[in-house]
């Protein structure tokens, strides 16, 4: 039994604008007015907007040259990665000296298990004031914090929060609080699920959560059908992982010569996703998040990373949520690397939720294919370099 205020014991604690905050602290004339950091060449992206420079419609990962048009007043700063690092390392010093758990998902956000610290506080609603006091004591930093029943909720809860706030999701209000948002906030629905869900009649979390499961399953797939089910009725058994954010694998590759378009990014993709599913299983791991980067030949980035159902340390799972993730983007320049990595990995021993639609015959194939690369010795896992890979937040 837990006692009284414990229930939400999953915080989620998300910085606001973290480059652009960390600017500010050293510029004062800088408070207060729009702010975009990123590539300041001429084909750099936006790789955080303040949220006056929001209000001019600036988002991440938006070409620079567009986000100066939409707001020539607002003060334009380069990255630097090594900074954010280096107060990154502080902020997650924060988060580990007051939670017992703590699981790292980007720079600058992270989920916290607060459910053993029972006997030390009220309840969990005052670990997350007091870790947003700490912040801005300590760092003169904004940060959201969210706290509900699980980590699906909790990040919800945050982005409820921003900027700057605190929501606490009580277990009771769970629901009410999830029906009402619009679908594309669920984890997992790109704009190929939400048009899917659109045909349905579906626009609020509400609305889903009324789909019989067997619809969903026939138009979405036996997989994310189940996903989107449980997702929509509040459900998420996922544990905070200590550190896993701290380890990945990942295979990328930079082009002797660039290539250019859909139909050759796509091809990459397929290949990466097969050798990082080789790297998964030679490593006895499988991987949840995944991470698919482009960099143009004039080396401004896009990274977009999505969530998956379930772990996986199959190359068809990791090729299809891939392609998804960058079905939108506009890939009109040339391309200098294609990247592919997962991270929130876990034992593939763990218990873990096997895709229902998933043919018997392709674990079949690429596990012969691992068992030949084993022998060759291709397969190895390479600690992290967490924050190299991370070239925008929001
Ligand atoms: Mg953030």
């Amino acid at each position: 039994m837990r006692a009284l205020g414990f229930t939400e014991s999953i915080l989620h604690v998300d910085m606001d604008a973290f480059f652009v905050e960390v600017e500010r602290r050293d510029r004062a004339d800088l408070r207060g007015r729009p702010v975009v950091v990123g590539g300041t060449g001429g084909r750099g992206v936006v790789a955080a907007a303040s949220y006056e420079a929001r209000t001019f419609g600036i988002t991440s990962a938006m070409p620079m040259v567009h986000a100066r048009r939409l707001c020539p007043a607002a003060v334009v700063l380069p990255s630097d990665h090594r900074k954010y690092r280096a107060v990154s390392e502080k902020v997650f010093a924060i988060f580990r000296s007051l939670a017992p758990l703590v699981e790292g998902l980007s720079l600058d956000e992270a989920f916290l298990d607060v459910a053993g610290l029972r006997h030390h506080y009220p309840n969990s609603a005052v670990i997350g004031v007091e870790i947003r006091a700490r912040l801005r004591e300590e760092l003169e930093l904004p940060a959201s914090v969210g706290i509900a029943v699980n980590k699906f909720l909790a990040k919800l809860a945050s982005e409820a929060a921003k900027p700057d706030g605190i929501r606490h999701v009580p277990a009771g209000e769970s629901l009410a609080f999830l029906h009402p948002l619009p679908v594309r906030s669920l984890w997992g629905v790109g704009e190929a699920t939400r048009a899917a869900l659109e045909r349905l009649g579906v626009q609020t979390v509400g609305d889903l959560a009324e789909v019989p499961p067997a619809t969903l399953k026939r138009h979405l797939g036996a997989s994310a059908g189940t996903h989107l089910h449980e997702l929509a009725w509040g459900r998420d058994e996922r544990p905070v992982v200590p550190g896993s954010a701290a380890k990945s694998i990942s295979v990328e590759e930079t082009y002797e010569r660039d290539i250019a378009g859909w139909d050759a990014v796509e091809g990459e993709l397929l290949r990466h996703a097969d050798r990082l599913a080789g790297r998964l299983r030679a490593g006895g791991v499988a991987g949840r998040t995944l991470t698919v980067k482009i960099r143009f030949a004039d080396f401004t980035t896009i990274t977009r990373s999505v969530t998956l159902g379930s772990s996986t340390d199959v190359a068809r799972d990791l090729y299809r949520a891939a392609r998804d993730l960058l079905r939108n983007l506009i890939l009109d320049k040339p391309i200098r690397l294609v990247g592919l990595g997962v991270t929130a990995l876990t034992p593939a021993t763990a218990p873990r939720q096997l895709a229902v639609d998933r043919p018997a015959k392709w674990d079949d194939l690429a596990d012969a294919v691992d068992k030949v690369r084993l022998r060759y010795g291709t397969g190895s896992i390479r600690p992290a370099r967490m924050a190299e890979d991370i070239e925008r937040e929001d």
